[in-house]
């Protein structure tokens, strides 16, 4: 579903991302962990175009990622995108948040909309709350809102950069537990996230990132039980 092959990409000097191969099949979930500044975010924007690479190939779901174009707007929409910081629109109600862009990019017409996203946010537990504001609700209510938001666009692939590390903690369960069902359902998912339980019960495969490279990959019992690389062990010991 997504193919990354020798992706290069430079922040001035820093080269943030550094011959990056990595495939992801349908329906697969794939968590990145890292220490801070090892590229994961950078790693997500690349795969949606948030942020352009300096060499190498990404494609979705067989068709390479344009530089720009109508092409690059209709691929972008097949890749969704969960954020730390929720980033739903401040000014629109919780219904609108979810019917925008099914009418702007996928010109549904309204009442299909509404109807749709009300499946959904009754799917994420947060039905009741379809005319509120943002504001007006939890920390973990909004993000299961930003993934309904996501669900909306029939995406191929959700990308979620750490969505629980702004939550209280009392709320980390219910999102997390969103993210469960999603991959259960079959959905592709690439996932950065210091949550190891979720990383251990959910997750495919693991991606560990250091300093830009990729430095190991395993299945989650694989990689906590038996970390191969010094840099996975460190990193393990502090989080564990
Ligand atoms: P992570 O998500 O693993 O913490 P990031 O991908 O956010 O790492 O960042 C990797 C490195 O790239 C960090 O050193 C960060 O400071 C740097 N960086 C990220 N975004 C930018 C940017 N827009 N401009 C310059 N440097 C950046
Ligand atoms: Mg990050």
């Amino acid at each position: 579903m997504v193919v990354l092959s020798q992706v290069n990409k430079h922040f001035g000097a820093l080269h943030v991302l550094q011959d990056i191969d990595l495939t992801i099949a349908r329906g697969e979930v794939v968590v990145v962990i890292g220490p801070s500044g090892s590229g994961k975010s950078t790693l997500c924007r690349t795969i949606n175009r948030l942020e352009t690479i300096d060499s190498g190939s990404i494609s979705i779901d067989g068709k390479p990622l344009p530089q720009e174009g109508r092409e690059l707007a209709r691929l972008r929409s097949d890749v969704g995108m969960v954020f730390q910081s929720f980033n739903l629109f401040a000014h629109k109600t919780v219904l609108e948040n979810v019917t925008l862009g099914q009418i702007k990019v996928r010109r549904t017409d309204k009442k299909a909309a509404e109807e749709k996203a009300r499946t959904l946010l009754d799917r994420v537990g947060v039905a009741s709350q379809a005319d509120k504001y943002p504001a007006q609700l939890s920390g973990g209510q909004q993000q299961r809102v930003a993934i309904a938001r996501a669900l909306a666009m029939d995406p191929k692939v959700i990308l979620f950069d750490e969505p629980t590390s702004a939550l209280d903690p009392e709320m980390i369960n219910e999102v997390l537990e969103v993210m469960q069902q999603l991959a259960r359902d079959g959905m592709t998912m690439v996932v950065v996230t210091h949550e190891m339980g979720f990383a251990r019960s959910a997750a495919n495969r693991v991606v560990f990132m250091a300093d830009g490279k990729i430095v190991e990959e395993a299945a989650p019992e694989a990689f906590f039980n038996n970390p191969r690389s010094d840099r996975a062990k460190d990193f393990l010991s502090k989080i564990l």
